[in-house]
Formats: C-alpha cells, structure tokens, sequence
C-alpha cells in the first residue's frame, strides 16, 4: 500500500521524531510535515536542518489540518501532549505514536479519545543512544521491527495506513497485543538498561583509583555498559515508571539466575558455568542468523556523521 499525506504533523522531534520527518520527506510521504518542538535549541535546530516545513513551540499549532500526527516525545508525556491538542484535530486525523511502552499509552489514550479521530500505538524498534534532531537520520527505520499494539477499538483503515508508513521507511512491521509488546520489550531491551545503568554507577562509587582506572583502561564490556548507560536519562527514566511491572517481573527472575551463577562461581562449578556460556552463545547465534546484531544502524550513523 502507497500512503500519501497532504500534511503530517510530528509532536517532539529529537532522535526518532526527526528520523521519521526526515524519512518521510526523503520518500516523498507527505508534501508538508509540520513539527513541534518544545524548546527553542531544537526548533533552531529543526529549520536549519531543514527537517521539516515549519516549526512550532504548542502542538495545537503543528497539529492543525494534518492528515497524520506522530507523537514522538518521552512515554510519560505522550497520553497529555495527545489530550492536548485532540480538541485541535480535524475529522479522521491519525494519531500514532512511536513510545517504548504500550499498555499504560493506550490504558490513558483511548478514554480520551474523540469519537472522529483514530489512535494507532505503534513501537518502532530502532534507535541509537543518542537525543536531539541534530542526531537523526533517515535511515535509521531501515530493517529494523516497527511493533503494532492495536485493540479491539483501533480502525482497521488507519492501522493499515500506519504499517504502510513504517513499511516505507523500510521496516518489517508486526502487530501484538501490548502487554506481549511490553513483556518482550522488558526483557530485551529495558532490563539490560538497567544493568548497564547499574553497572556503571557501581563503578562510578569505587574509590577514585579503581574508578580511574576502569575509566582509562574502559574495554570489551565496560565500555559497552557505558555506550548504553549514556541513552537519555529522561526517555529511560519513562520507560521506568511506565513498564514497572513487566520490569519488575524480568529483574527477580534475572536475580535468581544470577545466584545460580554466583553460587557455581563460589563452588568452582565450571560444568554450570560452561553449560550456561553455551547456551547463551548459541542465543547470540541465533540473534546473528535473525540478522539482529545491528551492525548496519551502527555503520550507517558513521555514514552519516561523516
Ligand atoms: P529525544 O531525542 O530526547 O526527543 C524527545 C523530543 O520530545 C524532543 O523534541 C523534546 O523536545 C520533546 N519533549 C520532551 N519532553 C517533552 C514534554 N514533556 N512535552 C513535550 N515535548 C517533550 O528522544 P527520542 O529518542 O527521539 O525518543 C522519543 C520517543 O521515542 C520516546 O517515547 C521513546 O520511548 C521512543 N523511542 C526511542 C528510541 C530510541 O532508541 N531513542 C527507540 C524507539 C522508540 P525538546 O528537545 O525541545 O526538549
């Protein structure tokens, strides 16, 4: 399916909202993309870059006569930037979103929602550590999941025309329910945040000169930690508060496996030890063969950073 917009509005453009307005530009989606950027740095940002066609400071403003509105801000801001500017919509507007969290989004969104216009939670699952509109880049979509949440209320013609969108920017596009998004999302993408944000602060507390030297010498996994434990404070923060229980699930059966390796270390079980390294090798390999290990993301932001 082709999509075409007269206009199409993005609220918060930083990474992923200016990705996805330069994308769209870039595939001829829309013929004008209207922003909203909360800041002053970021609007200046946002009309030097030529990112979109015009900027503004209130999502009531961007949002007017659009055909489609992206709402790309931090999960905890989307359900209130979206009551926001709903009393501004024109009829059978499409409201859609890109948040890392689903069920709390839509547990907030749809009571709100008018009886005129459409509301389809979408996850594109692609990103970089970095923030800004300055940071983003057309390609970033390109073969990457984009994850569908709808429920039983979301309009059929507007889910369509939302996956055609995410389908143009390159990206294999499926449809769950949000709480399976969630659980999959907990596991796989926020827990191992939250180790590396642990990580890293445990070793921000050492004394100054093991500190120093973790920071000198910084290798192989710690410095991997690190690339992660820089994401944005704000946008993890969100995901934090809005996925609790999902998080809070996958972290107590992450304890109980790390005293399953914390014992066989203190008994010098190497079988344990052995077999458990096996099997997650044979998960990395997997992970490889489903072509998800991400080097082209990667690859493709040196492309773009000259
Ligand atoms: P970002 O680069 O920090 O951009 C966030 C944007 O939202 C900025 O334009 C910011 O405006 C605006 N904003 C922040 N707080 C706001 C508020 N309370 N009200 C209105 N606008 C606000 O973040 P991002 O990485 O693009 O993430 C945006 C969304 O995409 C989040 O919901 C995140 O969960 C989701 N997501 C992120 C990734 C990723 O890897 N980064 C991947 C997939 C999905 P100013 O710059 O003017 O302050």
């Amino acid at each position: 399916m082709t999509v075409h917009f007269k206009k199409a509005a993005i609220v918060g453009i930083g990474l992923i909202g200016s990705s996805l307005a330069r994308m769209l530009k870039e595939y001829n989606v829309a013929d004008c993309i209207s922003a909203c950027a909360r800041s002053e740095k970021s609007r200046k940002t946002v009309l030097e870059l030529n990112i979109a066609d015009a900027v503004f400071e209130k999502p009531q403003e961007a949002v007017h006569d659009a055909d489609i509105v992206f709402v790309c801000t931090p999960v905890g801001s989307i359900p209130a930037v979206i009551k926001e500017f709903m009393p501004f919509l024109k009829t059978k507007a499409i409201i859609s979103d890109v948040g890392s969290v689903k069920a709390e989004i839509i547990k907030k969104v749809f009571p709100e929602l008018r009886e005129d216009v459409f509301f389809v939670p979408a996850h594109p699952v692609a990103g970089t550590e970095k923030s800004g509109p300055e940071n983003g880049f057309s390609e970033l979509f390109q073969g990457r999941w984009c994850i569908l949440t709808p429920t039983p209320q979301t309009d059929r013609t507007a889910l369509s025309v939302v996956r055609a969108v995410w389908e143009t920017a390159g990206m294999k596009v499926d449809e769950m329910t949000a709480k399976r998004h969630d659980t999959a999302m907990a596991l796989m993408s926020h827990l191992p945040h939250l180790i590396a944000y642990t990580i890293v602060g445990t070793a921000a507390d050492l004394e100054t000169e093991t500190r120093q030297d973790i920071i000198k010498y910084a290798a192989g996994g710690f410095r991997d930690f690190t690339r992660i434990a820089g994401s944005d404070p704000v946008m993890w923060r969100d995901i934090f508060l809005n996925n609790t229980e999902a998080v809070l699930d996958g972290l107590q059966r992450f304890c109980e496996d790390l005293t399953v390796l914390q014992k066989a270390i203190r008994q010098k079980d190497a079988a344990t030890l052995q077999n458990w390294f096996e099997r997650t090798r044979r998960i990395r390999n997997e992970v490889v063969e489903a072509r998800q290990d991400q080097p082209e993301n990667e690859k493709l932001l040196l492309k773009n950073k000259g």
